[in-house]
């Protein structure tokens, strides 16, 4: 079959490296992909938001599949207009996708169908707002723009005058755009975060794995968040009792709550926990897979990741059953330096053939692309995970760790406690 994988970064890679695996697909086609996922796919250069020319594409092709990685297509209604044409497609519609789409509506929802999140108000106008900061609100307390911002949009304020000056960057400077035209002011909540990744059909969910993120861009959770600068699978902290909670009163309360609200969640649903001291409490959803989550996440799966995405489209995902080996994997990030402020692009990257020929190490490509010569440079923050797999997360995180070492270019830059804390667990 012929599989059609949208977007361009670590996490498209992962997904179009999976279905390489896959004894049904003969032929990968990304949009618009990057110079990683050309070894796997035939790249096009089609954008992401380019909704018209993929539908076209993907009926020239006569692709038999398409799979969505990235947040915004799925929250403008890219599935929907797939479907519209007949075309087969893995991913939320809009009218669930908003699940990731709106913090407001995902909120509401939980706080309808009592699933465990923190307490919270949201305001459409900055003067509302503030009036609650100035009369309600207990410090710390956390800011939240409503729609999508690239992770960016949470400000956790720690006195009143940080959050006024807050609102007026959301609400009033538009920071983040029409993203920031409401807000959600939540309670601020302290523990540990874990994700957890699940695929979805409607009515059935299955969960894949929990993971680790280090969203801050130093060593020892210092300097600014970023999109995530490595991580670790399975999380050593998401324990039987967490996950009984979690079943209990969480994963299938959401996929329900959807189902009731007339909005069926089909693909897969990414849950930003936190374990609190009072148990654990939902962060955020997202409405795909984490980057880069999919990068540890997926080579630990064994199932042929088609049935998987054919089953959540189908409604059949209660017939499958997901199997992971029991090694455990690490991806560390490779960053141009000054990510993810400002940084130097169009490096050239040296050493990446020594991954070639060996099964527990791969190099997932995010921000890279061909120069004119030819030649692969890095083209982003984000460049490269550099993943592997290992009998326990202490070897996956040596191994890992190790590779790093393989690969070259000028501003490189890491975090060098990716899984430390963990790796003795
Ligand atoms: P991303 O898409 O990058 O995961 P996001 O913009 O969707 O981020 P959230 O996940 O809701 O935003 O929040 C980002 C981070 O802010 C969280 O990972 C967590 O560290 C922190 N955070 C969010 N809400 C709270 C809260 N109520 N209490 C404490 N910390 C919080």
């Amino acid at each position: 079959m012929k599989v059609l994988v949208v977007g361009s970064g670590g996490r498209e890679h992962a997904i179009c490296w999976k279905l390489s695996k896959s004894a049904k697909v003969d032929k990968i086609y990304c949009a618009p992909g990057n110079a990683g996922i050309a070894g796997l796919a035939e790249c096009v250069d089609i954008k992401a938001m380019e909704f018209e020319k993929l539908v076209a594409f993907a009926k020239e092709k006569e692709i038999d599949l398409t799979v969505i990685g990235m947040d915004d297509p799925l929250v403008g209604g890219i599935v929907d207009e797939f479907e519209k044409e007949g075309l087969r497609v893995f991913g939320p519609r809009k009218n669930a996708a908003i699940l990731e789409g709106s913090k407001a509506f995902s909120k509401d929802l939980m706080k309808k169908y009592n699933i465990p999140t923190a307490a919270y108000e949201t305001f459409n106008s900055a003067d509302a707002a503030k009036k609650y900061l100035e009369e309600e609100a207990e410090f710390p307390i956390v800011l939240k723009a409503d729609g999508l911002a690239l992770g960016k949009g949470v400000l956790i304020c720690e006195t009143k005058e940080e959050a006024l000056a807050g609102v007026d960057e959301l609400m009033l400077d538009k920071k983040f755009g029409s993203a920031g035209d409401r807000i959600v002011i939540e309670e601020f909540m302290t523990g540990r975060e874990v994700s957890v990744l699940s695929f979805v059909d409607g009515k059935t969910i299955k969960i894949m794995a929990s993971a680790q993120d280090h969203k801050r861009a130093k060593d020892n959770d210092e300097g600014l968040n970023t999109g995530g600068m490595g991580n670790f699978c399975p999380s050593p902290f998401y324990t039987d009792e967490v996950d009984d909670f979690c079943k209990k009163y969480v994963y299938q309360a959401t996929v329900d709550a959807m189902a009731k609200e007339g909005r069926e969640f089909k693909g897969v649903i990414f849950f930003g926990l936190m374990l609190t001291p009072k148990g654990p409490r939902v962060l955020e959803y997202n409405a795909r897979f984490g980057d880069p989550e999919a990068q540890v996440v997926l080579p630990r799966m064994k199932n042929d990741i088609v049935d998987v995405f054919e089953a959540c489209i189908d409604g059949t995902l209660d017939k499958i059953d997901l199997e992971f080996v029991d090694d455990a994997c690490v991806c560390v990030v490779l960053a141009s330096d000054g990510y993810p402020v400002s940084y130097k692009k169009g490096f050239e990257i040296k050493g990446m053939e020594k991954f070639e020929g060996k099964d527990d190490y791969i190099l997932f490509h995010a921000g890279t692309k061909f120069n004119e010569e030819g030649k692969i440079v890095t083209n982003g923050g984000r460049v490269l995970g550099v993943t592997a797999l290992g009998s326990s997360l202490k070897e996956a995180r040596r191994k890992a760790y190790e590779a790093t070492e393989w690969v070259e270019f000028e501003n490189k830059y890491m975090r060098t406690d990716i899984a430390k804390a963990v790796e003795n667990m």
